[in-house]
């Protein structure tokens, strides 16, 4: 069995989240706001974002699978489940659970720039900045956090955990 550890609160989260809306309502005032989820990770913090967002939100969901193992993004990212809408002339924001080496991104941002919305930034719950091995330039970063693993909130072990409130650090027994 695993042990969680708790590193970010349910209350921290959530208020943070809140934050992230605040400003994202600020700076699309008047706009649409079109919002990429990418599966599965950041399908909670994704919903969560959206209640949060004052302006009009549109969201859809895109699946890319990166080869090697789970733990780490080998940097060629393909397409498991594309979008169902184009995204010509749309204030696209995608949506990520987590940027640790930057390659997933990386890969899909030009992607998604050669469809021609109007606009495209990046938005992430949570960075950790001691593992970047590329720059990629993100607009809403919720926390930073240390080179640790970390599950809850739509990040898996395993395929669990996603469902915990928290953002928490798997403890091996
Ligand atoms: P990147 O391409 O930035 O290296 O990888 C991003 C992806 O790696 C995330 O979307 C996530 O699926 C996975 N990942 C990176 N760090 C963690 C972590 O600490 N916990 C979990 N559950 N997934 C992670």
């Amino acid at each position: 069995m695993e042990n969680i550890r708790v590193m970010i609160s349910e209350e921290d989260v959530n208020k943070r989240i809140a934050e992230m809306g605040a400003q994202i309502s600020k700076d699309y005032a008047g706009k649409e706001v079109h919002l990429i989820a990418i599966l599965k990770g950041s399908v909670f913090f994704a919903c969560e974002l959206a209640k949060r967002i004052t302006v009009p939100v549109t969201i859809d969901f895109m699946s890319v699978s990166s080869y090697g193992n789970s733990r780490e993004s080998s940097g060629i990212v393909k397409i498991a489940k594309d979008l169902d809408e184009p995204i010509l002339d749309k204030e696209v924001l995608v949506v990520e659970d987590i940027i640790d080496s930057g390659k997933t991104l990386n890969h899909l941002k030009p992607m998604l720039e050669s469809r021609n919305p109007a606009s495209l930034h990046l938005c992430t719950l949570l960075s950790k900045p001691d593992r970047r091995e590329v720059e990629v330039p993100v607009k809403y970063i919720g926390f930073e956090v240390p080179d640790e693993f970390v599950v809850g909130y739509g990040l898996d072990y395993a395929q669990k955990y996603r469902n915990l409130p928290y953002i928490g650090v798997v403890e091996e027994e």
